[in-house]
């Protein structure tokens, strides 16, 4: 459920055509719906009103600030996994209490800045990141809330580069060593376990998994309970998969109640970190064509997107929709759209039926609010795009194009090279 539609032939963003802001902003441009992103955080957090929980958006998978502050505004809390991060959702106005820290490789100064922050809780990884919490805690003197992510080694039956719940992740820890870590914070009068978490990944298309994941994390937390630790938090992370092509994904709804079956009776505060399933389908890439171009044994349509501005097709091989911005019945060619960067993997689409475009026309690339812009990078010294977002009639750049001074920024020629 989106809201990108063609009205009169046109693709429009709620009330705007697209061609109208890729005429303001020039292309390749991220645009996203606030009508998309406010259905689906309240689809969303709507489906656990049956258990104490907080929904603290993955904001990884796109942490514009405009974005962040609409999860604000809508309740939400944030998933954060770097100091960067932080920096974002405190400048967004996320509630410190609403933010939780996750990710195998927090360095001592992230982890400071996390605990002077004051945040939910600290999703620790390993025993060594545990000694350096301990470390940090005593020495600011503040009694810093914890949770360990648990490695409950299940196959979510994803992509294998966004599976992480397996034995052989690097996330998380097996039970018996998180076991071992509990009882290490036990011990610490600055060390407060609060919780337990774990993410399996990323695109699951079927509730057994996180039923499974979430079945196995009741275990644990009971068993803890039992032996004096009262923990209060579940973190059971995201993951929740959308529709690119033809998937069918659970309802939220679905995994809510699946959740709350699960949960019934334990008196545990749910946190979800969910990011796709809020952005994926609230964002699109607008690009212009530039060449066509038959080869012997393939026709191109370059566009002036490339892999540097969304990379998931690139990196996983993923599959978007790709429409024009005008509706073009007739005459179909099938052709791969390619980038102007130099590698073979710049491709957004092989061999994808396509309308008969002409250069200069706009083409649509569906599903890019998630991992779309935040994956971008400067590859091939391309500026990185702007992005927008559209509220009923009008839009609001959310992110100015780059300059080529914003290329070069912070790099210096070294003296001895002067002229
Ligand atoms: N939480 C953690 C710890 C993650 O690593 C991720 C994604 O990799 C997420 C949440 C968000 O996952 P998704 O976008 O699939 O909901």
């Amino acid at each position: 459920m989106h809201y990108f539609k063609y009205k009169k032939g046109e693709l429009c963003c709620e009330d705007v055509p697209i061609a109208e802001i890729a005429g303001a902003t020039g292309t390749p441009v991220y645009v996203y719906s606030y009508k998309t992103l406010e259905r689906h955080f309240n689809v969303f957090d709507d489906a656990f009103k049956g258990t104490p929980h907080i929904t603290c958006y993955s904001c990884k998978a796109n942490s514009n600030l405009a974005v962040l502050r609409i999860m604000g505004r809508l309740g939400g809390g944030t998933d954060i996994v770097s100091g960067g991060e932080l920096h974002r959702a405190l400048q967004a106005g996320i509630p410190p209490r609403k933010i939780v820290f996750s990710g195998v490789g927090k360095t001592e100064d992230e982890i400071r800045s996390a605990v002077k922050t004051g945040i939910l809780m600290i999703n620790v990884e390993s025993g060594d990141e545990l000694a350096v919490i301990r470390k940090v805690a005593g020495k600011l003197k503040t009694r810093v809330p914890l949770s360990v992510r648990v490695n409950p080694q299940i196959d979510a039956k994803t992509h294998p580069y966004i599976t992480t719940g397996l034995k052989k992740n690097k996330f998380g820890v097996l039970w018996d060593d998180a076991h071992t870590l509990y009882n290490q914070m036990g011990e610490d009068p600055y060390l407060d376990p609060v919780g337990i978490s774990s993410h399996i990944g990323s695109q699951i298309l079927e509730l057994g998994p996180f039923v499974e994941a979430v079945r196995s994390l009741k275990s644990m937390a009971l068993q803890l309970r039992a032996e004096g630790i009262p923990l209060r938090c579940m973190d059971i992370g995201g993951g929740l998969g959308i529709t690119y092509r033809d998937e069918l994904p659970p309802e939220p709804k679905a995994y809510g109640k699946a959740i709350e079956n699960e949960l019934k009776g334990t008196d545990l505060t749910v946190i979800l970190e969910p990011g796709r399933v809020l952005v994926g389908n609230s964002g699109i890439l607008a690009t212009r064509l530039l060449y066509r171009k038959n080869g012997p044994e393939k026709s191109f349509y370059i566009v002036d997107g490339a892999m540097n501005d969304l990379l998931r097709p690139a990196l996983y091989d993923a599959y978007h929709e790709i429409i024009p911005v005008n509706e073009k019945p007739g005459k179909r060619l099938k052709a791969d759209i390619v980038g102007p960067i130099c590698e073979s993997g710049d491709f957004f689409a092989k061999d994808r039926e396509m309308a008969d475009l002409e250069p200069g026309e706009l083409i649509a690339i569906l599903g890019a609010g998630a991992y779309g812009f935040s994956m971008s990078s400067n590859y091939n010294s391309r500026r990185r795009a702007a992005e927008v977002l559209v509220k009923d009639k009008e839009f609001f750049v959310i992110r100015k194009r780059e300059t080529f001074k914003d290329l070069i920024r912070g790099e210096s020629i070294p003296s001895f090279l002067e002229v």
